[in-house]
Parts: C-alpha cells; sequence; structure tokens
C-alpha cells in the first residue's frame, strides 16, 4: 500500500496534478486510488445524450421570451439573478457565434425494475465554468500508469478492469481554437475571467499552454475588475493589453463572490456590449440556473424545445424538480413539495441559484430554510428529489494521507458546441470528470472541499 501512495503521489507531483490548499499550499489535487467501475453501455449512453443537451440548451438560451418569463420572479428577492437579467436585456449583442462548453453532471440511480438496472440521472447542467478538464486528463494519465504498471489491480477495492481513456481537455482546447478562427481576426487571444486567488490555477493554466503549443493563440488572464480598468472596445472589439479578445472563456463569474465591487460588474457589461465569443453568454450562464433545469422538467416545456424521441431520452435521466408551493398528489397523498420535503427530509435536495458547491440545503437545514421561506422568497429555490447512487468502496487521497471508505460518484460529461446563430457547426462529447465522496456527504465538489478526482474504469 505504501508503494502504490509514493507512485501516486509522485506521479501526481510530476505530472501538474496540483492545487493550492486552503492554506495556498501547492499540493498534490484530491484523488482517488480506485477507479469508478462503471459498464460500457451506461457510458456510451451517457455520450449520446451529452449533444442533445448541448443543442437543447442553445435553443433555451436563445429564447429571451421564456428565460425573462421563467426566471423573473427569482429575479425579485435574488440580487444575483436580478443583475444577470439585467445585463441580459440590456444588452444589444450581435456575436453570431456562440460557443458552449459544458459539463452535464450525473449519479447513477437503481431502477425498481427487475433486475435492477443503474440509470444515469442528472444532477445539474453546467453551462458555465465547468472546470476540472485538465486535471480529469491528467487524473486518467495517473490511473493508467498505475493500473498498467500493476500497482493498481486485483488487490486494490472496488477495482474492475482496465481504465476508460479520457482527455476532455484536448477536445476542449480543439474548441476553443475553432471558435478563434471562426472570430477571424489577427492579434486575437483568448481572454481568461479568473478570480484574484484562485486554488485551482493549475488546472485553467494547462489549457491555456495547449492553447499555445497547439495553435499558438495567446491567453490573457484577468479578473473582472482587472477588465473594467483594463479593457476598451475598438470597433466593437474588446481589447486587452493591445490584443484583441476574440473568445471571453468564463473561468470566474458565476457566484456573486466574484462580483463584490461595481466594477465587477463593469467588467462584465463591458464582455456582454463587445463582440467577444463569450463562453458562455450572459443568456447560456441564465439557461444554466438550476430553475431553468426544474421548469424543463415539464414534459410539455420540454417538447417545446426537442422532439419527441430526444425528449424521452432526456427526460429519462430527470428525478424530481419542483417548485416549492407546486403541489405534488400520488400513493403518499396530496401535499405541496415544501410540506413534502419537510415530511421526507432525506429525500429532497432544495437548491437556490448559485454555482460552485457548498450552497445547497439538505435534512434538518433544508426543513428550516423551507419553513422560514415566504411565498415571495420560494421562487428563487428548487426542490430536487434525492438521488441515491449504490455506494463502493474507495481508497481517498489528500496531501498523501489515504483513507478507506465507502463512497458514492458523479459523473460529468465534458461537451463542446459551437453554433452560428441556429446553425450547429459542431456539437461532441469530450470526455468527462468523475468525483468521488464518502458516503455520508452530502454535498459534492472537489474545489468546495467535500470530493476526490477520480476516473471509470470497465465493470466486470
Ligand atoms: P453546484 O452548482 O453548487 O455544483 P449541484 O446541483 O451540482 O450544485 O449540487 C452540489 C452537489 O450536491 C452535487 O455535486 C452532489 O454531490 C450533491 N447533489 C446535488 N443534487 C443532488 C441530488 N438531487 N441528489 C443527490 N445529491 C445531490
Ligand atoms: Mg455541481
Amino acid at each position: 500500500m505504501q508503494d502504490l501512495i509514493q507512485e501516486a503521489v509522485d506521479y501526481a507531483l510530476t505530472n501538474s496534478l496540483l492545487k493550492f490548499n486552503a492554506k495556498f499550499e501547492l499540493v498534490h489535487a484530491p484523488l482517488t486510488l480506485t477507479p469508478y467501475p462503471i459498464s460500457r453501455e451506461i457510458l456510451e449512453q451517457m455520450i449520446t445524450l451529452t449533444p442533445l443537451f448541448n443543442q437543447l440548451m442553445l435553443k433555451v438560451s436563445q429564447n429571451a421570451d421564456f428565460l425573462t418569463t421563467h426566471l423573473e420572479q427569482a429575479a425579485r428577492t435574488d440580487h444575483f439573478v436580478k443583475e444577470l437579467l439585467a445585463i441580459y436585456q440590456e444588452s444589444n449583442a450581435t456575436q453570431p457565434y456562440q460557443l458552449l462548453i459544458s459539463r452535464n453532471d450525473y449519479m447513477l440511480a437503481i431502477s425498481p425494475n427487475s433486475p435492477p438496472l443503474l440509470n444515469p440521472k442528472q444532477v445539474e447542467f453546467n453551462t458555465i465554468a465547468a472546470s476540472y478538464p485538465f486535471l480529469a486528463t491528467q487524473l486518467n494519465h495517473l490511473h493508467q500508469f498505475l493500473y498498467n504498471r500493476q500497482f493498481l489491480g486485483k488487490e486494490s477495492l472496488a477495482v474492475g478492469g482496465k481504465v476508460f481513456e479520457n482527455n476532455p481537455l484536448s477536445g476542449i482546447v480543439d474548441a476553443i481554437a475553432e471558435a478563434v478562427k471562426q472570430y477571424d481576426h489577427q492579434n486575437a487571444c483568448v481572454l481568461s475571467i479568473v478570480q484574484p486567488n484562485e486554488q485551482n490555477v493549475f488546472d485553467q493554466r494547462g489549457g491555456e499552454y495547449q492553447l499555445w503549443n497547439r495553435y499558438e493563440i495567446p491567453t490573457i488572464r484577468l479578473s473582472l475588475e482587472e477588465i473594467a480598468e483594463q479593457g476598451t472596445l475598438k470597433e466593437g472589439h474588446l481589447m486587452v493589453q493591445g490584443q484583441i479578445a476574440a473568445v471571453t472563456y468564463f473561468r470566474a463569474g458565476y457566484t456573486p463572490d466574484d462580483y463584490q465591487s461595481p466594477a465587477a460588474w463593469k467588467g462584465r457589461r463591458l464582455i456582454e456590449t463587445s463582440s467577444t465569443i463569450d463562453v458562455p453568454n450572459t443568456a447560456m450562464q441564465l439557461a444554466g440556473l438550476k430553475k431553468i433545469q426544474q421548469v424543463l422538467a415539464d414534459s410539455k416545456i420540454l417538447r417545446t424545445f426537442v422532439e419527441e424521441d430526444r425528449a424521452c431520452q432526456i427526460e429519462a435521466t430527470f428525478v424530481g424538480l419542483h417548485l416549492l408551493d407546486d403541489t405534488i398528489e400520488d400513493h403518499l397523498g396530496k401535499e405541496t413539495a415544501r410540506e413534502r420535503a419537510c415530511r421526507f427530509p432525506d429525500n429532497y435536495v432544495l437548491k437556490p441559484q448559485r454555482e460552485g458547491g457548498g450552497n445547497n440545503f439538505y435534512e434538518e437545514e433544508m426543513v428550516q430554510q423551507l419553513r422560514s421561506l415566504s411565498e415571495e422568497e420560494s421562487h428563487a429555490y428548487i426542490l430536487m428529489e434525492r438521488i441515491n447512487p449504490p455506494p463502493h468502496h474507495a481508497q481517498l487521497m489528500r496531501e498523501g494521507d489515504v483513507v478507506e471508505t465507502s463512497c458514492i460518484s458523479e459523473i460529468g460529461r465534458f461537451g463542446v458546441c459551437l453554433a452560428q446563430r441556429e446553425e450547429i457547426l459542431f456539437n461532441r462529447d469530450v470526455g468527462y470528470l468523475v468525483r468521488t465522496k464518502a458516503a455520508d456527504q452530502n454535498e459534492g465538489g472537489v474545489s468546495a472541499g467535500y470530493a476526490y478526482l477520480n476516473s471509470l474504469c470497465h465493470d466486470r
């Protein structure tokens, strides 16, 4: 075991599997030594779903009436949603190209059928700052190495067969380079929007170096405040440090924490006003809100965006999603979703319109929150049925210390989609992220400190 740990730590440190911890010390990223076993069928099902969801979200983001209608009520009590919606409504953006870099997150749930089957159920669809494409790629190399050198094997718990290959970074870099090419300007760069004290900086850097090494496209990293200070408009182009920002890639800007000064909002408005291809544009960020996920779970509404066969495939991944004062009527009785969740707190998660982990409410805290939210405030939240994936054993490693415990895993599929207005130029799945956490942990998220990066391997 000690050999395995030493091999893994050295490989991680040598191959940029790095992040800063809360004390801002440089450490290897939290990772597992035991890949998560999955069947090829489930994997292929999720890969097929990626372009379907991308196309759905593209259509949603291009439907101004829909976004406004369904977000207006949340915006009344949620200041962050209100600001984003205002920027969207003020904007007269004319950029015809739209690039989406997405990650569709699932957990596997056991169906009641016999024999019981595992089905991917959607946790959420990320349209902004989908993180870990580089570290997931590096971790996959680490797991391949441990497996091929036979450090990982039969003796490791939860390990099935060969590790599934994974390189989401390469597909994301190709997509950004293609968008820069479509922008078609000399002296173009990618502008990366970052947080001033980012702990996950190497995940971002990995993509920037690949953009340079493979395409000679430079990246400039700035915070929203710095854009307000340094950015200018020239014939509609967003200019930074003498270069045209052909693509603006948001790796920050998804949380109110990134907008603590009016200057940050000014930076955001400057981006929106310019002709840069912003990844995502404000419409796509709004489309990724949890409120929209809840609205799309209505099968009639879903079918206004996608045809029947696709709607069926998409909807098979949904669990119950409710407004707090929706009526639920079934064999357990008739009551509001809020009452139902208070009666069965273990079966629900309460979610505000936030990203980045650590924002949801569970169990007793959820009940308290549900009891305190007024009717008006309730529109800024959704209630989601809890997904209970089967637990598996895993070895979790943080800063060289390994614990072995019962865990659950969440699988995200990265996708890229470039459109010129309604016309899709490409739309594909590019790889995965697995995050594994202790089974008794409610929240997920590696950056938020709950989960560990992982890979998939063949089940046997
Ligand atoms: P965020 O935007 O903050 O990432 P998520 O909706 O992804 O919000 O929720 C954060 C974490 O909470 C997830 O990664 C997952 O571990 C857990 N979670 C969220 N929704 C559910 C659910 N319906 N069932 C079980 N766990 C959930
Ligand atoms: Mg999430």
